[in-house]
């Protein structure tokens, strides 16, 4: 992989490769745009298969942060951090520890909080190491987990989904199939099971399929996940599930997830739009999470504040199906569209301000 060629046809800022033999710590922080205000997005711990593909996905990762922050309207750029580690090992705190004094050398360019592989425990880690940190427990001051808005999120954003494409956003009796049963899964499915829906679910975790099944889903293995006759399909497990392998699979009219960066190329937006599917962006469905965290920054948490700027997603949502549909674009490209003109305009306001 040409590392350059990446960051520089992808606009991103920097990255930061993170060391510690001493505790085998191997870590990426990757900064792509801080026009909007400090890189803002969570770690990842996963134990990826190569070098390459933790990096790739902490550059990924930090450009929809990008984008989800500049969509949300927050003050944040994108940022991610990637810890090559397994989730499971046994060395955590110092992992963490080690970690954390990189993020703290960025002098608050980079804030982090919790994503796969990591929970608001170990954001506690971090914050004895560095005070840029978001999503801390309630009881240290902080927004506690991301999880629930994010949750909330998702579900509206499905609700606006199904009012574009049933003429009613009720989701009572619609089929919703889950891959991946974490966190976002969990929330997400709870507002949907008390509105009525039926769920079928799929993990590589056996104890995430037990709570799946626990809370009434049906489970399937994770590659039938793709075939399930549903009405929404719900990627909330890793990135790149949309494919041109597993689009013409989908028996669902609608596809409305969690996950960051579900879409593995720019033409499978396209491939969903031709198929009929109405597709929900990942980051403006998933942007509860950031937008709890951002109520956090430079004031005291208040979650009636946070709830309400995360029930805005269900009319963002509507209005980019309109303007998907106006425009004959895909849905994917009115989201960027939104994202791109926040920054630009304040980019050229900068620009104002520095001429005078
Ligand atoms: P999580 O670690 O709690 O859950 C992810 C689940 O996906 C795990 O149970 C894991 O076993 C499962 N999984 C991994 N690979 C799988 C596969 N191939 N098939 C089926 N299941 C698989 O993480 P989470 O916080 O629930 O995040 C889920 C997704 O949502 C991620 O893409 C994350 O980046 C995104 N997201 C999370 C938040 C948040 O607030 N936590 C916010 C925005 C976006």
């Amino acid at each position: 992989m040409d590392i350059f060629k990446y960051m520089n046809k992808h606009g991103h800022e920097g990255m930061l490769v993170c060391s510690e033999p001493s505790v085998g710590l191997k870590a990426f922080i990757a900064l792509h745009d801080t026009t909007l205000g400090p890189g803002c997005g969570g770690t990842r711990m996963w134990d990826y298969a190569t070098e390459e593909d933790a990096m790739l996905d902490a550059l990924r990762l930090s450009e929809a942060m990008t984008y989800k922050s500049a969509a949300a309207g927050l003050a944040l750029g994108g940022g991610k951090g990637v810890i090559w580690a397994d989730p499971h090992s046994s060395n955590r705190e110092v992992l963490l520890r080690a970690y954390a004094r990189h993020i703290d050398s960025l002098n608050g360019r980079y804030i982090t909080t919790t994503d796969v592989g990591t929970t608001t425990l170990d954001l506690e880690m971090i914050r004895l190491e560095t005070p840029h940190v978001v999503g801390l427990p309630t009881e240290m001051g902080g927004s506690g987990s991301t999880s629930i808005l994010t949750g909330l999120g998702v579900y509206l954003g499905m609700k606006a989904c199904a009012k574009s494409a049933w003429g009613s956003d009720s989701l009572q009796g619609r089929v919703v199939a889950m891959q991946g049963f974490g966190k976002v899964a969990h929330e997400t499915a709870t507002h949907l099971l008390r509105e009525g829906a039926s769920l079928v679910a799929t993990d590589v975790s056996r104890k995430a399929m037990e709570e799946a099944s626990g809370l009434g889903a049906s489970i399937v293995d994770t590659e039938a996940i793709y075939d399930v006759d549903c009405d929404i399909f719900s990627p909330c497990a890793l990135g790149g599930t949309l494919n041109a392998g597993t689009i013409p699979r989908l028996n669902c009219a609608i596809v409305a997830g969690g996950a960051n960066n579900q879409l593995e190329s720019e033409q499978d937006g396209k491939r969903l739009q031709d198929r009929g599917v109405v597709y929900a962006p990942d980051y403006i469905i998933n942007a509860g999470g950031i937008i709890n965290v951002s109520c956090e920054i430079g004031a005291n948490y208040n979650e009636a504040r946070a709830r309400q700027i995360t029930e805005r997603i269900y009319d963002t949502m509507r209005d980019l199906l309109n303007t998907a549909q106006q425009e004959e674009i895909t849905t994917a490209e009115a989201a960027n569209r939104l994202a791109q003109m926040r920054i630009s305009s304040v980019q050229a306001l900068r620009e104002v301000y520095r001429a005078n």
